[in-house]
């Protein structure tokens, strides 16, 4: 056994006597022959055999620029050589005011703060408190909170709470927030339209909130595209109509934008296709460009002064962790936004999306693929089961191939850096069709 193929058998040893995965079945983790990653450059990650795949879901949705981009890593070093950490409690510094006004600058209008959190489960952690909180401030006892079926806000109790996917939610039930669910508007009936679906849910989020309206404090979306339900779109009239409901109901609108914000989209925000302003947007993964942990809620002034009072008067936000506003994160998050700006992101970001749009029609007449879903660069593959995973059997075929991209189910993923080239992307759509067509014929 050679050198690098030892020193992988090793590491995979030591990490079965040690670690513990996220989202994984560890009784099967190791039989899966997990990949060792040592090293990435751009849009592809080598392991530790010295094998290079191309990172098709983008480190899972957070790599925006690709991997060891100058600027960024120029960025956190100058960062770390001024202020590695301090506390944001009672404290302030540049990097995380500087970001702050950077987001504000994206964003609509109306949302005017931001506290920030780590991941994006935290956020909506936070988001979900805050919005409890507003209410009762502004005289408004609320302690309910409407939500969507096939939904998924993260995995702390509080967003799992507005989550909606059983195989991951299920079994938390008993120890949930009081919620109440509507369907998911991009799971449509035989022959459906989006459009008509949404405002099928619409309906039925009306009659929902003319029982119980009186006790929401806030309305949880994913908006426009259900990511972790498995790319399920959505009519960007859904977005539109749950904003009026908020207004007339007086619930909060809470939009996370954790997976389809900064550009993911084609625009800058998912919102944004809508033209719609939320009370309270989180956002996460790619804030920092995928290089560190960083997450945030923007919020309106009017859900910021609901919360301004004396120091007795209970109102104060009660919420915040040990690294709020690391300003390493901060830093790599504004080189990320000053980088996005420099490059045009976003609109290179709908090209790609149009890319793989036109470069998946083929696939589209294949016997074993259901449906393709897309907006911008988040692309779902639906392909019909032909097995115990067949998702993750094509995702395994696409690896032997130097493909990196990680399914949901029996839907394949394709979320690419936003900086992907052309060839590049080429590569990814080839290799993921051939792999489906593989397994799936
Ligand atoms: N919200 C949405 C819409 C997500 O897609 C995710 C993760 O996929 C989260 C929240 C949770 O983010 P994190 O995994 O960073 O906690």
């Amino acid at each position: 056994m050679d050198v690098a193929a030892s020193r992988t058998r090793e590491l995979i040893e030591r990490d079965a006597a040690a670690v513990w995965h996220p989202f994984t079945q560890q009784s099967l983790w190791i039989d899966d022959d997990p990949i060792v990653v040592d090293r990435a450059k751009g849009m592809y990650f080598w392991d530790t055999d010295g094998n290079r795949y191309l990172d098709g879901v983008s480190s899972l949705w957070v790599n925006v620029h690709g991997h060891g981009v100058a600027e960024i890593d120029q960025a956190i070093r100058d960062q770390l050589t001024r202020l590695d950490h301090a506390t944001f409690l009672g404290l302030t510094h540049e990097p995380g005011i500087e970001l702050s006004e950077k987001l504000l600058a994206t964003a609509p209008a109306e949302l005017t703060r931001v506290f920030y959190a780590g991941d994006g489960s935290s956020a909506v952690e936070a988001a979900i408190k805050m919005a409890y909180q507003a209410q009762v401030q502004l005289g408004e006892d609320r302690p309910l909170y409407l939500h969507v079926a096939e939904g998924y806000h993260g995995d702390t109790l509080g967003a799992v709470s507005v989550g909606g996917i059983d195989l991951f939610h299920a079994t938390y039930r008993p120890i949930l927030l009081d919620t109440v669910a509507v369907s998911s508007p991009g799971v449509l009936r035989d022959g459906q339209t989006r459009s008509d679906r949404a405002a099928e849910v619409l309906a039925e989020m009306r009659e929902t909130l003319e029982q119980v309206g009186s006790r929401v404090s806030a309305i949880v979306i994913e908006p426009l595209v259900q990511a972790a339900g498995g790319m399920l779109t959505h009519d960007v009239e859904f977005v539109r109509g749950v904003r009026q409901l908020c207004d007339e109901f007086g619930a909060l609108m809470l939009v996370d934008e954790v997976a389809t914000g900064i550009g993911r989209t084609g625009r800058m925000w998912a919102v944004d296709h809508a033209g719609v302003a939320p009370d309270l947007l989180t956002c996460g993964k790619g804030v920092t460009a995928g290089y560190l942990p960083l997450s945030a809620v923007l919020a309106r002034e009017s859900v910021y002064e609901a919360f301004l009072g004396s120091a007795n008067s209970g109102r104060t936000f009660y919420h915040g962790h040990s690294y709020t506003a690391n300003p390493l994160s901060c830093a790599a998050a504004i080189a990320n936004l000053d980088l996005m700006a420099r490059n045009d992101t976003v609109n290179r970001a709908a090209q790609i999306g149009e890319n793989i749009g036109s470069w998946l029609t083929p696939l589209e007449a294949h016997s074993g693929v259901r449906e393709i879903r897309r907006i911008g660069t988040m692309t779902g593959i639906e392909v019909e089961s032909v097995g115990d995973r067949t998702g993750f059997a094509i995702c395994q075929e696409a690896r032997r191939n130097g493909v990196w991209v990680r399914p949901l189910g029996d839907v394949v993923i394709l979320m690419p850096p936003l900086a992907i080239s052309d060839d590049e992307l080429h590569e990814l759509v080839d290799v993921v069709a051939n792999s489906i067509d593989k397994v799936v014929s």
